[in-house]
C-alpha cells in the first residue's frame, strides 16, 4: 500500500428512523486521511461521530456514499467480508472499555482470535507488558482500575497488529493523569506507522493530535481550526 491516501470517505449518509422522524447521523460527509496520520473527531454529542467510526471501521454501511479505506471499498463487502476485513485490519477501543467481565485480562486481549488455530498467548503477553500491566495479567475486569482496563482494551485491539486504530472517547472514563499515559500510549502507536482515529471531548487528547476535525450535524465543519504536526513529527 503506498503512503498516500489511506482514507478516503464521500458523501456519506446515515439516516436513523426513530418513532416516525429521520434523524441524519451522517449528512453527506467527506473525508480523508493519510496513512500515519493521528487525528481526534470532536463536536458535541450527538454530531455523528460514533457513526462515522462504525462505518469507517466496517462495523455498519452508510445508506449512500464511498468509504475506502487503502484499495477496500467497504460499502462493496458482504457482511462476512466487512467482518474480516475489521480482524484483519482495524483496531476498535471504546470509552467503556467493553471488556468480558468474567474474563481475565490476558483472556480478554485473546477475545478477538479466540477461533484462530494459532496460540497468540505469547503475544498477548506481550502487549500487556507492553500496555504496563504484565503482573495483571490474571486479574479480571473488575479487579482493575478505569485505566488499567483502557490498557487492557488497547492490548486487544493490538491483538492483530492493526494498520487503523479507531477510538471512542477513550479518555471519557478515566482520571485526567491516566488519560494522560493513554494519549503518550497512542502517540508511540502512531510513531510505528500506525493510523489512529480518535473521537473525544478531551481538550488534551486533541492538543497532541497531529489534526483536529470537528463534526457538527453529521457533516465535517470546513474551515475550523486545524493543528498540522510539523513535517516529519508523526514518523
Ligand atoms: P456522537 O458520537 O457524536 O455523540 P452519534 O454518532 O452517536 O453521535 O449519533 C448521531 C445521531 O444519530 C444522534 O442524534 C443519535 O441520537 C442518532 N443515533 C445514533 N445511533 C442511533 C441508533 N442506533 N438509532 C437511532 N438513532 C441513532
Ligand atoms: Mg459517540
Amino acid at each position: 500500500m503506498s503512503d498516500g491516501q489511506f482514507i478516503t470517505v464521500e458523501g456519506i449518509r446515515k439516516t436513523y428512523r426513530v418513532g416516525g422522524s429521520n434523524v441524519n447521523a451522517l449528512d453527506g460527509l467527506d473525508m480523508t486521511l493519510a496513512k500515519g496520520e493521528m487525528c481526534t473527531l470532536m463536536g458535541p454529542s450527538g454530531s455523528g461521530k460514533t457513526t462515522l467510526l462504525n462505518m469507517l471501521g466496517g462495523l455498519d454501511v452508510p445508506d449512500e456514499g464511498s468509504v475506502r479505506i487503502g484499495k477496500v471499498e467497504l460499502t462493496r463487502l458482504s457482511e462476512g467480508q466487512r467482518a474480516a476485513f475489521r480482524r484483519g485490519n482495524v483496531g476498535f477501543i471504546f470509552q467503556f472499555f467493553n471488556l468480558i467481565p468474567s474474563l481475565t485480562a490476558l483472556e480478554n486481549v485473546l477475545v478477538p482470535v479466540m477461533f484462530d488455530s494459532r496460540d497468540m498467548s505469547d503475544r498477548a503477553r506481550e502487549l500487556l507488558e507492553r500496555v504496563g500491566l504484565s503482573n495483571r495479567e490474571g486479574h479480571l475486569p473488575g479487579e482493575l482500575s478505569g485505566g488499567e482496563r483502557q490498557r487492557v482494551a488497547i492490548a486487544r485491539a493490538l491483538i492483530n497488529d492493526p494498520s487503523l486504530i479507531l477510538a471512542d472517547e477513550p479518555t471519557g472514563n478515566i482520571d485526567s493523569e491516566t488519560a494522560r499515559e493513554i494519549v503518550s500510549l497512542f502517540k508511540e502507536l502512531n510513531s510505528e506507522g500506525k493510523t489512529l482515529i480518535l473521537a473525544t471531548h478531551d481538550r488534551l487528547v486533541a492538543s497532541r493530535s497531529g489534526r483536529s476535525l470537528r463534526m457538527r450535524d453529521g457533516r465535517l465543519v470546513r474551515g475550523g481550526p486545524q493543528k498540522r504536526a510539523p513535517a516529519g513529527d508523526s514518523g
